[in-house]
């Protein structure tokens, strides 16, 4: 198991640095979370920007699909679930970490 801080960053600037992260907030506690792939493997020149995830804080908002995930509505330290899958990592982020499973 591998664990990664989860950073907040105002903008993105190469090189993207794994677990680096930043909302933008919309309205009724909707928001897209844009992340860099913690596996610190990919994405280091910033080809393809930043993965993004849509989330919601009020879980009644949730969508009924897998590509919206609930947000503890904590921007400094996040907690999304369930838990995050991309091509290279999956894992869960708590509490502004990020930790692989
Ligand atoms: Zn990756």
């Amino acid at each position: 198991m591998n664990e990664v801080k989860a950073v907040k960053v105002a903008e993105f600037i190469v090189p993207l640095l794994p677990g680096q992260y930043k909302f933008r907030l919309r309205e009724n506690g909707e928001a897209s979370f844009y992340f860099v792939c913690p596996c610190g493997l990919c994405n280091k020149d910033g080809e393809g920007g930043p993965d993004c995830l849509h989330v919601v804080s009020d879980i009644s908002k949730k969508k009924n699909d897998n590509r919206c995930w609930v947000w503890d509505g904590n921007e400094d330290s996040p907690t999304l679930t369930p838990s995050i899958m991309s091509p290279c990592w999956h894992g869960y982020l708590t509490a502004g970490i990020f930790k692989s499973c």
